[in-house]
């Protein structure tokens, strides 16, 4: 079909459709219908175009021009139709994407049961939070349950969660932000922190980073495998800060035992088992790693008494616990001074 208003998508073009959806370049068409019963906005929000949108097509293929008047438009302009089907534009100011709003379809259509568990799943979910959140084209339904999915992909859980194999961080917590998921927003931020794949510039002062401590050359920072906004680099690098503050007198802290002789193991044993290869693995801000590291020595072979033991990682684990819980008010109080 050719038209001058875009090109028809490849699978969501259904034969019965009762309006047509045009999102940039890309025409979607679809049932009134499906879209009505499941957004108390979206339909409403969407455009009738008419002849004095969109210039005529070059020689009429596809398009027919209605013979009577819009009554929905406050001009006489002529609707626009494609297969005798009346075309919608999206309002400009969704800044959705054509993906986005396949997700959405998709959703709306049961085409694919998404599946958090599924390695694929990410793009999946991210695309369909895109589309379906309150400040998009509002779909409760799909919103509540793309957030769900997000929510499990994304749980975390101090003394479990490896977080340095979580992977498309930068975009996650774009979103997340945007759509205000604290809890999945924490849980990034750390793992952004501890990624192999990201270089944070820790701020040489408690202060904000000054614009000279921040790249200038482009508002996205790359490293090796993905990309940050300016803002989340900032935030990020100032949560590591915090965290390498409270966390290094931790590490340095002589540790004291049940017994006297239990306290001298740890003492001499605590620089070349503890310190020096968190210095060496970048632990000062792995803070939960490295708890995990010093509860996982086998401190019984250096000649500390099981009762200790026990009581040394059941501390090491509530100062991780301790740390998680921190983390609420750290970005709280990074965000108050942006
Ligand atoms: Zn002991």
């Amino acid at each position: 079909m050719d038209n001058d208003l875009g090109v028809p998508h490849r699978k969501y073009w259904l034969d019965d459709g009762s309006l047509v959806v045009k999102l940039g370049n890309d025409l979607f068409k679809v049932h009134r219908s499906v879209l009505v019963r499941q957004s108390p906005s979206f339909y409403p929000s969407l455009r009738r175009l008419t002849t004095n949108d969109e210039p005529p097509p070059s020689d009429g293929r596809g398009i027919e021009k209605s013979k009577t008047f819009d009554t929905e438009t406050s001009n006489d302009a002529e609707r626009v139709l494609i297969d005798n089907t009346p075309v919608f534009s999206v309002n400009p100011q969704m800044t959705i994407t054509t993906r986005d709003f396949e997700a959405l379809l998709t959703y709306l259509y049961r085409d694919i049961p998404l599946n958090a568990s599924a390695n694929d799943s990410f793009h999946d979910v991210y695309h369909l939070l895109r589309a379906s959140s309150p400040q998009t084209c509002n779909f409760p339904e799909a919103y509540a349950w793309a957030v769900q999915l997000w929510s499990d992909m994304f749980a975390a859980h101090p003394l479990t969660t490896e977080f340095g194999t979580w992977k498309n961080l930068h975009d996650a917590l774009a979103i997340s932000s945007d759509l205000r998921l604290k809890t999945v927003e924490k849980a990034l931020f750390y793992a952004i922190v501890v990624s192999p794949d990201i270089h944070l510039e820790v701020p040489s002062s408690a202060e904000t980073p000054s614009d000279a401590q921040i790249p200038h050359s482009s508002d996205l920072i790359a490293s090796s495998h993905t990309q940050l906004s300016r803002r989340d680099y900032q935030r990020c690098s100032q949560l590591m800060h915090i965290i390498i503050n409270h966390f290094t007198p931790m590490l340095f802290q002589p540790q004291t035992a049940g017994h006297m002789q239990c306290t001298d193991v740890l003492a001499d044993r605590w620089m070349p088992l503890v310190v020096q290869p968190a210095l060496a693995n970048d632990g000062v801000y792995k803070p939960l790693e490295t708890l995990r590291s010093m509860a996982n020595i086998d401190w019984a072979n250096e000649g500390l008494c099981e009762s200790c033991i026990s009581e040394k990682r059941k501390e090491w684990k509530e100062d991780a616990i301790d740390i998680w819980d921190r983390m609420d008010e750290w970005i709280e109080l990074i965000d108050r001074n942006e």
